[in-house]
C-alpha cells in the first residue's frame, strides 16, 4: 500500500500537565530567616547545619526583625503576591519553649500588621507534640515541614538520625489533625539507601497525605560523619545521573496526587561554594531543571511510541510552548541532542512557540 504523503505527526505537548506538580505553585514570597544548629541535639551524618546555613552563632531577635523588614522593603514594589516568613535551618521546635516563642512573636506581630500573611517551620517527627503544636497555632504558624529523609528504619538508624519511621507518621497525622499544611523533605542517596527504598518512602508520605514535598540530593560536606565515610571509602556518592533519576523515580510516583513539590536539589549558599573543595557529591545549582527535563523527554518518547505503533510516520514535530523552552530542550539541550538523534530519520523538528 503507498505511503501517505501527510505521513507527518505533530506533538503538542501539555508541559503544565507534565509538571503539574512541580510548577504549579502558589505565588508568594518567602522571608526565610535560618536558625543554625541551634535546638538540635542529634548528628545526622549528612549533616553540617552551620555550614549550610551560613551562621554559627544564635540568631538574636534583633537580627529576625530586621531581616524581616529588609525582606518586606525588597518585595514592597510587587504586587499581589503573598509573604510568609519560613523558619529554617534546624529544629525549630527542638529550641526551647522561650525561644520558639519569642521567634514566633516577631513574625506574629507582622501577620498582625498584616504585612505577612503565614509563617511556616521545618523541624523533625520526633520534636511534635500536642503542646507543641498549641503554641504553633496560637502563633498562626501555617506550614509545618517534617525532615524524614527516608521512611527505611535501617537506612534512619545508619544515617544516625534519631527517630525511626513510626515518628514521622505519628507526627504528620498529628500535624493534619492540629490543622497545619503538611510537608515532608526526603533524601536522594543516603546510606544504604536505594532506589527501591526511595520509592517505599514516597509511597509510604503519599499514605500520610503531604501538601508539600522537598527532595534532596546527599551532599557529602566536609566536616561530617559523611565525608569521613567518603574519604574512608565506606561511603560512595551518587552521581548526578543516578540522583536524576532516582529522584525522577519519586517524582513519577507523585503524578496521581496534588502534591506539591517546592524544591528539588539543595540551594547552593555563599558558604557552601566557598567550601567547594569539600563538598563532593551530585552537585548541581540546576538539578531540578534536569529532573523536569527527563520528565519531559519521557512524555515525548512516550507519545512518540503511541503514534509510531499506530502508522507509517516519516516526520516528527514537537510543539511546546516557548516559556518552557529550557526545560524542553534540556540543560546543556541535552533532550534535544538526544531526541535530534535517536529519531534522525524522522527528521525531528522542535517548535517553541508563544509567550517568552
Ligand atoms: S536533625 Fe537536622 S539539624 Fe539536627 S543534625 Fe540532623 S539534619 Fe542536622
Amino acid at each position: 500500500m503507498p505511503m501517505k504523503d501527510t505521513n507527518k505527526i505533530e506533538i503538542k505537548l501539555d508541559i503544565a500537565k507534565v509538571l503539574k506538580n512541580i510548577i504549579n505553585k502558589e505565588e508568594q514570597y518567602t522571608i526565610p530567616i535560618f536558625i543554625p544548629h541551634k535546638g538540635c541535639p542529634n548528628d545526622c551524618v549528612f549533616c553540617n547545619q552551620r555550614k549550610i546555613s551560613g551562621h554559627q552563632e544564635d540568631v538574636s531577635l534583633k537580627e529576625v526583625d530586621e531581616t524581616i523588614e529588609k525582606y518586606l522593603i525588597y518585595f514592597s514594589n510587587s504586587k499581589c503576591k503573598k509573604i510568609q516568613i519560613a523558619f529554617f535551618g534546624g529544629s525549630f521546635t527542638g529550641l526551647d519553649i522561650k525561644s520558639q516563642v519569642a521567634y514566633l512573636k516577631i513574625a506574629n506581630r507582622y501577620i498582625k500588621e498584616g504585612t505577612v500573611d503565614s509563617i511556616r517551620i521545618s523541624t523533625r517527627p520526633d520534636y511534635i507534640s500536642p503542646t507543641i503544636l498549641q503554641i504553633l497555632k496560637k502563633y498562626n504558624v501555617k506550614n509545618i515541614e517534617l525532615g524524614v529523609q527516608s521512611m527505611d528504619d535501617s537506612v534512619l538508624q545508619i544515617s544516625k538520625r534519631g527517630h525511626n519511621a513510626k515518628a514521622v507518621v505519628r507526627a504528620s497525622l498529628l500535624i493534619r489533625h492540629y490543622g497545619f499544611e503538611l510537608g515532608h523533605q526526603m533524601m536522594i542517596g543516603l546510606p544504604e539507601s536505594d532506589v527501591n527504598k526511595e520509592l517505599y518512602t514516597i509511597q509510604s508520605l503519599l499514605k500520610l497525605h503531604p501538601k508539600e514535598l522537598r527532595i534532596y540530593p546527599v551532599y557529602v560536606i566536609y566536616p561530617s560523619q559523611l565525608y569521613d565515610w567518603y574519604e574512608q571509602k565506606k561511603y560512595i556518592p551518587l552521581t548526578l545521573e543516578e540522583t536524576i533519576d532516582r529522584t525522577y523515580s519519586v517524582v513519577k510516583e507523585c503524578v496521581t496526587t496534588n502534591i506539591k513539590i517546592i524544591r528539588m536539589g539543595l540551594q547552593a549558599t555563599d558558604e557552601i561554594t566557598e567550601s567547594n573543595k569539600a563538598l563532593v557529591g551530585p552537585i548541581c545549582d540546576n538539578f531540578a531543571e534536569y529532573v523536569m527535563a527527563k520528565m519531559v523527554v519521557i512524555e515525548i518518547e512516550n507519545r512518540i511510541k503511541e503514534k509510531l505503533e499506530k502508522d507509517k510516520i516519516n516526520q516528527i514535530i514537537i510543539e511546546a510552548p516557548f516559556k518552557y523552552a529550557s526545560i524542553v530542550v534540556g540543560p546543556k539541550k541535552i533532550n534535544k541532542e538526544y531526541l535530534m538523534s535517536k529519531y534522525k530519520e524522522y527528521d525531528m523538528k522542535l517548535k517553541l512557540k508563544g509567550e517568552k
